[in-house]
């Protein structure tokens, strides 16, 4: 018999950390229902990754390469930097956990949007340092006057998010070069470019467009949405040197695996990855077309520029993502807030497009911001 699992202990525990909410995964989707609450790619690897993924799963015997020097080679090739601009890590959440720890102690404070992604107020947590949320704007977006506003002595990293998670605006290039104007250049900016594969709009930030500008940007971006990776890991940073190094020496060593390595590396391949794009130009129309649709029965969608939507349901969030639930669709609920809705099977559009219609009406109150 196994014993109840205990809610309290006398173990001297830091009582910030103790406090973390638990992680929670989300419900699964029921049978023959949609999964769109993590923002994933739903198609599968495509037959090159997966090769290349069994063929590095027969070697898992040995350690992997601890810098993952053959992936950073054709990062920098990509991207026009030395694979010393280039950092690799098990998926960006460890990236942005590794610069957080790198610059920011306790007393220090870290800046960003809110609301935002979920993982960073747990980054800065511990860490050991405060977190400062600036609320959106209006319209969903950063607020980035305010954000620089908020800028302290004791600021050391500001996060930017583009676009949003979970709200899917994205920061345009001219309010993003405006902003690290006001930005002393002494504090870490870190870019949040997880979705940029999926960006349309030509005014949206392009961190690729700025490297070399600015000596406390690092741009992070992901295997694991648009080139739907996600199960095994692997994320990348590009900036300056020292500051890479100095996240380098954060991380615990050899997180990142041969297996996510050998596939990220496949997925960069021409003919794998012109097929990888042309999923991510379905998921992005896809998306256009869920949200227009959505706004034409009532709802006050913001610019959506990831893979998913954001349906500002406020104290009916609850009752909403019940009825999709219900409908056989897993979303991501914000308490109080809202709803994210990834975009996924195209079968999946129709299910949301009829649950949602009814729960619509005209004078519906959470359009009114
Ligand atoms: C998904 C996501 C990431 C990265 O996820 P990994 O799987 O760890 O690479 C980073 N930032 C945001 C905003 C995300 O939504």
């Amino acid at each position: 018999m196994t014993a109840p699992e205990p809610t309290t202990t006398h173990v001297r525990l830091r009582p910030e950390i103790a406090a973390l909410p638990p992680y929670r995964q989300g419900r699964p989707a029921p049978a023959n229902g949609f999964k769109l609450s993590s923002n994933e790619n739903p198609w599968g690897p495509v037959p090159a990754v997966e090769q290349a993924i069994a063929a590095a799963a027969a070697e898992v015997n040995r350690y992997p390469d601890a810098t993952a020097l053959t992936l950073r080679e054709r990062l920098a090739e990509r991207f026009g930097v030395s694979s010393d601009e280039v950092l690799v890590g098990a998926g960006s959440v460890s990236l942005l956990a590794q610069f957080v720890l790198a610059a920011a102690a306790p007393g220090d404070e870290v800046v960003y949007s809110w609301r935002s992604f979920e993982a960073y107020p747990g980054l800065v947590t511990v860490a050991g340092a405060t977190s400062v949320q600036v609320p959106n704007r209006p319209d969903h977006g950063h607020d980035l006057d305010a954000m620089a506003a908020a800028i302290t002595d004791r600021t050391r990293v500001v996060i930017v998010c583009s676009p949003n998670n979970p709200t899917g605006v994205a920061v345009t290039r001219d309010e993003f070069e405006r902003f690290m104007a006001r930005v002393p250049a002494d504090r870490l900016v870190l870019l949040d470019e997880a979705y940029a594969e999926f960006v349309r709009d030509e005014a949206a930030v392009d961190g690729s467009a700025l490297i070399g500008r600015y000596p406390n940007l690092v741009l992070l971006r992901t295997f694991s949405k648009a080139y739907g990776l996600a199960g095994v890991r692997v994320g990348y940073a590009i900036g300056p040197v020292p500051i890479l190094d100095a996240a380098r020496a954060t991380a615990i060593p050899l997180g990142v695996t041969g297996v996510a390595t050998a596939g990220a590396i496949a997925a960069m391949t021409p003919e794998a990855e012109a097929e990888l794009l042309r999923r991510v130009d379905v998921l992005a129309r896809r998306r256009d077309a869920l949200r227009a649709a959505l706004i034409a029965q009532g709802w006050p969608i913001p610019e959506a520029q990831g893979n998913f939507v954001w349906l500002p349901t406020r104290d009916r969030t609850g009752e909403v993502a019940e009825r999709l639930f219900e409908a056989g669709v897993v979303a991501r609920a914000f308490p109080g807030d809202g709803i994210r809705v990834s975009v996924g099977e195209e079968e999946s559009v129709d299910v949301l497009l009829t649950v949602l219609g009814e729960l619509v009406g005209p004078s519906q109150e959470w359009a009114s911001t």
